[in-house]
């Protein structure tokens, strides 16, 4: 591990001015940096300690959900409201790592955790988004783990957030804090396909913050479910995975929300499925149609293409499950 500074932000203003200057990084609850530090994956100059600012609380409201970004993964995932109201969140939430991780790990830091490509956290090996132009070691080696949608012939890592997948489908918007106030960025909008910069994974900016996540309302909320498919039944990442919301009035979708995880650069939402949905009868046959919809782009890799397979069940599953007794 390369030695690096150490500063505690005492409020946005300092945290976003400190996280400007180049060589920075921020750290919050650290699961996953730690691990980045120690594989020498990341070599800040200064990591930027954020957990003393104001950002922890958990608001449910008539318009919806608000998260601080330092409010815990498992904090979140025990609050009766949000399992109530937004039961997809708690269950992507409680589908990912193991407890002692969620009672540590932010939400803000659940959605910049960096991917679990093998080759990313290995030095030995060449990976264009830890060493930009080195080329991608996966494309020819083990890549049964890897994505079918949004690749590119620069990186096919998937990214690894279960929450993420969750908070697409609810089309959550990013809060982000910065020297000179805030901007909110579409959630779906806020990780970027890899293309020929991989290292480039979300529209952030330096000295830009993740202060919250913001949920709008929505009648589908409350009808949804997150179905996760995996190696072993827990502290394992998806291979497959499925957050779905209906809203279905006499037995008819009148809106439906749909993302995929771990077959995407980026959590990936499925709008063709959607509209394969919408207006039509909640049945087996449709939800089938829906999902042959959302992998129609996939491109397999050698050992991946059992994963269009995969994720298409995981959305039918899901799909039925959150429509019973409708
Ligand atoms: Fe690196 Fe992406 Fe290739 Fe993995 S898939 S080796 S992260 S460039």
């Amino acid at each position: 591990m390369h030695p690096f500074a150490y500063a505690r932000a005492r409020d946005a203003g300092q945290a976003s001015q400190l996280a400007r200057e180049p060589g920075s990084e921020i750290i919050a609850g650290g699961t996953d940096m730690m691990q980045l530090l120690k594989d020498d994956v990341r070599r800040p100059r200064r990591l930027v300690d954020i957990t003393q600012l104001p950002w922890r609380a958990i608001e449910v409201s008539p318009a919806g959900l608000r998260l601080g970004a330092l409010a815990r993964m498992s904090d979140v995932a025990d609050d009766p409201r949000v399992r109530e109201q937004y039961p997809v969140v708690t269950e992507a939430l409680l589908a990912s790592a193991s407890p002692q991780v969620r009672n540590m790990a932010t939400i803000g830091g659940n959605l910049l955790q960096r991917t679990r490509c093998v080759y990313f956290r290995d030095h030995d090996t060449s990976c264009n988004k830890r060493e930009p132009g080195s080329g991608c070691a996966a494309l020819q080696g083990e890549n049964r783990l890897h994505a079918v949608l949004g690749g590119s012939d620069h990186c096919v890592a998937t990214h690894p957030s279960d929450l993420a997948v969750a908070l697409v489908a609810l089309d959550a918007v990013v809060v982000v804090h910065r020297a000179d106030g805030e901007r909110r960025v579409a959630l779906e909008q806020f990780h970027l396909l890899p293309g020929d910069t991989p290292e480039h994974e979300t529209v952030l900016e330096p000295g830009d913050i993740i202060a919250a996540i913001e949920v709008p309302a929505a009648a589908a909320a409350r009808r949804s479910h997150y179905r996760k498919v995996r190696d072993r039944a827990s502290f394992e990442f998806a291979l497959a995975s499925a957050a779905v919301a209906l809203d279905i009035n006499g037995g008819t979708i009148r809106e439906a929300r749909i993302a995929l995880g771990g077959v995407g650069t980026k959590p990936w939402r499925a709008r063709d499925a959607e509209a394969a949905l919408a207006g039509g009868p909640a049945d087996r046959a449709r939800f089938q149609a829906a999902a042959a919809r959302a992998l129609a782009g996939a491109r397999p890799l050698a050992q991946n293409a059992f994963k269009i397979e995969l994720a298409q069940r995981a959305l039918v599953r899901a799909l039925t499950t959150v429509s019973k007794g409708a």
